[in-house]
């Protein structure tokens, strides 16, 4: 973890990962849910990679595997370029590196204990830190995630906070370990709006500051723009299009990434926007055959129906699954992780950043 894009979790290239099942876990009792199909993902540290798709594309699933808490049915996770051991002391280990923050803030922390509980409690089972140094690093914690100042925080109850703030404690949680990714799942989505902002500003940091691969995991591409360096785009348990983030958005070849784009908010847009798509998503029980998004594609084709697309090179970094894109000289990409690009400039960075400090 000596150099920036160094991958610090990652699924193995060459034996991607696949999720079918555990069917009453992943709620189709007594059936097989296809949940995640072949997918190759690098986190690099100082990364923000964010998984966008709707309901039911997987992408929570990938982010619980990522976990550990679930396992794949075949590939393989990679820590620092090496399988993932099953032994209890692998797992450990890999439990410290690895932390997930949970989308709902209200319910993650205990409402009968005190911030400093829940900041205490891992670094008494992960750390020897006690009385006076405890004291300090829990005020420390809560600084890091601008819980300021961090005495006055820790003597709080949850129910004294704020939704950004409950988040903020939970991420400041995970940071005592001394977690090198942070997996988030959806962690602004439960926030008023008003205050989203000043927590995606603050993954923003965690990520300059602390070196930290983020996985972001939203239904809501704009965010995904405005904190991601990389997207990767997921459609009923597959990716269908990744590179880097503004790529994507600026230019999005596949027509599933397009219509999330058409879908999302956009203040400079004066017109409706014309969708360029229809329906839901499927079952993932009983998957469509060939491209799964061909029941809602407008551009379907008989091959849609028959095959599945591989990835096509669409740019640089940028892949995207769909056959439209076989006629024009692009070629199958190779099967790897999508790799990271530098952070996009974002109008709203530096300004917006600047708001950081505030405590939501
Ligand atoms: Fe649409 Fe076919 Fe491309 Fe799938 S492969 S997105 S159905 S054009």
């Amino acid at each position: 973890m000596t150099e920036t894009n160094t991958a610090a979790a990652a699924t193995a290239a060459d034996r991607p990962v696949t999720v079918h099942g555990p069917k009453r876990a992943l709620g189709a009792r007594g059936r097989v849910v296809h949940a995640v199909e072949d997918i190759s993902l690098a986190l690099p540290e100082s990364t923000v990679t964010a998984v966008v798709g709707e309901s039911g594309s997987g992408k929570s699933t990938l982010a619980q595997l990522l976990t550990g808490l679930i396992k794949p049915t075949s590939g393989e996770l990679l820590l620092d370029g090496k399988p993932v051991g099953t032994s209890a002391k692998a797992r450990r280990a890999f439990t410290s590196d690895v932390h997930l923050v949970l989308q709902d803030p209200f319910s993650s922390l205990n409402s009968a204990h005190s911030v400093r509980y829940h900041i205490e409690r891992p670094l008494k089972l992960h750390t020897s830190l006690r009385g006076a140094a405890l004291d300090a690093k829990v005020v420390e914690l809560l600084e890091r995630v601008s819980l300021s100042p961090g005495e006055e925080y820790a003597a709080k109850f949850p129910h004294e906070l704020s939704g950004g703030q409950r988040q903020r404690v939970a991420i400041g949680r995970g940071l005592a370990v001394g977690p090198r990714v942070l997996l988030a799942d959806e962690p602004v989505s439960m926030l008023d709006v008003s205050i989203r902002l000043g927590v995606l500003n603050l993954f923003d940091e965690l990520r300059e500051r602390e070196r930290l691969a983020i996985l972001y995991v939203t239904h809501d591409i704009a965010s995904a723009r405005y904190l991601a360096d990389v997207i990767v785009v997921m459609y009923a348990g597959e990716v269908v299009e990744s590179g880097p983030a503004t790529a994507i958005t600026d230019s999005p070849q596949h027509p599933y990434t397009q219509l999330l784009l058409s879908a999302a908010p956009d203040p400079a847009r004066e017109q409706a926007p014309v969708l360029r798509g229809r329906g839901a998503p499927p079952s993932l029980v009983t998957p469509p055959s060939g491209c799964r998004f061909h029941p809602r594609c407008p551009f379907a084709m008989e091959v849609c129906r028959r095959e599945a697309p591989p990835s096509f090179a669409v740019g640089e970094d940028q892949v995207a699954a769909c056959w439209l894109h076989a006629d024009n000289g692009a070629a199958p990409a190779a099967a790897a992780a999508p790799a990271a690009s530098p952070a996009p400039a974002d109008p709203a960075g530096p300004d917006a950043a600047a708001s950081t400090g505030s405590t939501d």
